[in-house]
C-alpha cells in the first residue's frame, strides 16, 4: 500500500485545472526490453497469446468508442493484428531463434518506416497508428496483464507528450487527467483537455525510472504537480479541497439555466467552442448562446481522413439542428501551426505559426476549401450559421473567400441543392488585422486572443520557456482588443471573444470591463463562466 512507499512530488505547470485522485498509467516511449525465454516455441506460445490477448481486447474497446474517428483507429489496428502478411514474418523469424518482443518490434518498425514514407497522406497518417499497435503487443509480451494493458479506467496518464489528434483518440471519460513531460499552457491540447474538464499538468520535471507504473497518485492540477504514493496527511488535505472544488461547481451549476447577467444588468452573450462535434452531447444548448467557435481543421486530422462534402454537411447540420435556431459559428479549417495535417500544412516550415496556416492555407490549397464552402453553403440553408476565417491579415482574403462563396452559390443552385450564403465573419487574431479593422467588411469579428496574445508579445504559444511573457493582460494586448471592441460599437457590427482569455476567470473581468458583450468559451468551464459574469459590477 502507498503509506510505506516514500512520497514523491513532481512539479509542473497547470494547463487545465482540476484535481484527480487515480493510478499512475505510463505510456513513455521506453527502450524495447527484449525479455527471451530463448526458447523458439515457447516464445511462439508467448506471441501468439499476447496477439490474441491484444485482439480481443481492441475488438472490445472498438465496441465501445462512441467517437467515429478513435473507433477508425482501433478497427485499423485489428486488421494488422490478423493480418498475416503482417505476423507470418514475425513468427519465422522467432522460429529461427529470435525473441518475440524483438522480431516484433522490427517488423513493426519496417512496416511503420514504409508507411511514413508512402506518397498517400492517408498511409502517412497511419504510421502513428502503427506505433501505437507494436506498443500494445510489446506491453503485453514483456509481462504487462490484459488488464494492465487495457485498463485505464481511473487512471492518470503520464506521456512525454501528446499530439491533438492523439488528444482527442483517448477516451478521457475513462481517465482522470493527464501529466505531460512536454506541452504548453496555450497549446491546443491544453485548450482540448480544457473544454473537457480534464485536468492536465505540462512541463513535467521528471525522470522515467522515478516512476512507478500502477502507483497511487494525485494529480494537482491546480497546483501544477502529481504526487507519487501521496501521505495520509496529503490525501486528506487533498479530498478537503476535491469537496470543495464539487461544492463550488455545483453553486455555478445554478446560474447555468438563466441569461448571463451582471450585477449592473448588462447581458452577455455566451457560446460554447466546438473541438469536435461530440462535444456538445454534454452541453443543454438551452444554457448558451449557440456555438462561438467550432475549429473544423480537428475533422481534418482523425484517422477518418479529410471528410468530404456530404459528411461535412451531416456534421455541420448536426451542430445546427443541436443548437435549435441558436447561431452556429463553424471556423473554416485552420491548419498549421501546432495542428498540421498530413498532406494539407507544407513540411519544414522554419516556423509553422508564422507560414502558411488558417485561411492563407485554404486559399492555396482550393482542392480541400471548395468542398467545405460548399458543405457550408449547404448548411446554412438549415439554420442561423455564421462562417469564421482563421489568421485573416488583409482584406483581400475575406474578399476573394466571398467571391469564392458566390461561385459556390451558383454552382449549387445550377445542381437544384438548397443553399444559402451565411453571414461571413473573421477572427481577430492578427495584429495586422486589429490594427486595421475599420478596412475589412466582415459581419462579424471574432477575437482569437490564443494566437493574438502570442503574436502580440512574440511568444510561441506552444513554448514553455516564455510563457511568463505570454500574457493575455499586456496593455498591448488589451489595447488592441479595446480597439476592435469599439469600432464594431461605431458601425453596429457584432464583437466577440472566442479564445481561451473568455473561459479564465483570471482574465474574464479585463474582458467585460473592455465592454464585451459576447463570448465563446470551452463547454466544461460555461457553468463558471456564467457565475463569474453575475459576480461582475
Ligand atoms: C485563438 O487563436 O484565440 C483561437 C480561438 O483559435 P485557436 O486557438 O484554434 O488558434
Ligand atoms: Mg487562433
Amino acid at each position: 500500500m502507498s503509506t510505506d512507499r516514500p512520497e514523491r512530488i513532481f512539479e509542473g505547470k497547470v494547463a487545465s485545472p482540476g484535481l484527480a485522485a487515480g493510478h499512475i498509467r505510463l505510456a513513455l516511449r521506453r527502450p524495447v526490453a527484449v525479455v527471451s525465454t530463448g526458447d523458439p516455441a515457447q516464445e511462439r506460445r508467448r506471441f501468439d497469446a499476447a496477439l490474441a490477448v491484444g485482439a480481443e481486447s481492441l475488438g472490445r474497446l472498438v465496441k465501445r468508442q462512441s467517437d467515429e474517428a478513435a473507433a477508425g483507429m482501433l478497427e485499423f489496428q485489428l486488421a494488422l493484428i490478423g493480418d498475416d502478411e503482417l505476423i507470418e514474418p514475425v513468427r519465422r523469424a522467432i522460429s529461427e531463434g529470435a525473441a518475440a518482443a524483438a522480431a516484433w518490434s522490427e517488423a513493426l518498425g519496417r512496416q511503420i518506416a514504409d508507411y511514413e514514407a508512402a506518397d498517400d497522406a492517408y498511409f502517412r497518417a497511419r504510421a502513428a497508428d502503427l506505433a501505437d499497435l507494436r506498443e500494445r503487443v510489446l506491453s503485453l509480451l514483456q509481462g504487462e496483464t490484459e488488464d494492465e494493458a487495457e485498463t485505464v479506467e481511473g487512471a492518470i496518464l503520464v506521456a512525454e507528450d501528446l499530439g491533438p489528434s492523439r488528444f482527442l483518440e483517448l477516451d478521457w471519460g475513462r481517465w482522470r487527467g493527464g501529466a505531460l513531460m512536454g506541452g504548453s499552457v496555450s497549446g491546443h491540447v491544453a485548450i482540448l483537455a480544457r473544454a473537457r474538464g480534464v485536468p492536465l499538468v505540462v512541463g513535467l520535471d521528471l525522470s522515467a525510472a522515478s516512476l512507478v507504473a500502477g502507483a497511487d497518485a494525485i494529480l494537482d492540477a491546480e497546483k501544477g504537480r502529481l504526487v507519487q504514493y501521496p501521505l495520509g496527511a496529503t490525501r486528506v488535505a487533498f479530498s478537503r479541497r476535491m469537496a470543495e472544488r464539487q461544492s463550488t461547481a455545483a453553486a455555478e451549476a445554478e446560474f447555468l439555466p438563466r441569461p448571463a447577467t451582471t450585477r449592473s444588468g448588462r447581458i452577455i452573450a455566451v457560446a460554447i467552442n466546438v473541438d469536435e462535434p461530440g462535444a456538445v452531447r454534454s452541453v443543454d444548448p438551452a444554457h448558451c448562446d449557440g456555438i462561438g467557435l467550432t475549429r473544423t481543421e480537428f475533422l481534418f486530422s482523425g484517422p477518418g481522413g479529410r471528410p468530404d462534402e456530404e459528411r461535412q454537411l451531416a456534421i455541420y447540420g448536426g451542430l445546427i439542428a443541436w443548437a435549435g435556431g441558436r447561431p452556429v459559428t463553424i471556423r473554416t479549417l485552420d491548419a498549421g501551426g501546432d495542428k498540421p495535417i498530413e498532406g494539407l500544412t507544407p513540411e519544414g516550415e522554419t516556423n509553422p505559426f508564422l507560414g502558411l496556416r488558417g485561411i492563407r492555407l485554404s486559399l492555396a490549397r482550393l482542392d480541400a476549401f471548395l468542398p467545405q464552402l460548399r458543405a457550408l453553403a449547404r448548411a446554412a440553408a438549415l439554420g442561423p450559421l455564421k462562417v469564421m476565417l482563421p489568421m485573416v491579415t488583409v482584406p483581400r482574403e475575406l474578399e476573394e473567400t466571398r467571391h469564392l462563396f458566390r461561385d459556390v452559390l451558383a454552382e449549387l443552385g445550377r445542381a437544384g441543392l438548397p443553399a444559402a450564403m451565411p453571414k461571413l465573419g473573421m477572427m481577430v487574431e492578427v495584429p495586422a488585422a486589429a490594427l486595421n479593422v475599420a478596412r475589412f467588411e466582415a459581419d462579424f469579428f471574432s477575437i482569437g486572443s490564443n494566437d493574438l496574445v502570442q503574436y502580440v508579445t512574440a511568444t510561441g504559444r506552444d513554448c514553455a520557456a516564455v510563457s511568463a511573457l505570454h500574457d493575455p493582460l499586456n496593455p498591448a494586448v488589451l489595447e488592441l482588443i479595446a480597439r476592435v471592441v469599439a469600432h464594431g460599437r461605431a458601425r453596429g457590427i457584432e464583437v466577440g471573444l472566442c479564445g481561451d482569455m473568455a473561459s479564465d476567470n483570471r482574465y474574464l473581468p479585463a474582458l467585460l470591463d473592455l465592454g464585451l458583450g459576447s463570448l465563446s468559451v470551452a463547454p466544461a468551464r460555461l457553468a463558471a463562466v456564467k457565475a463569474a459574469i453575475a459576480h461582475h459590477g
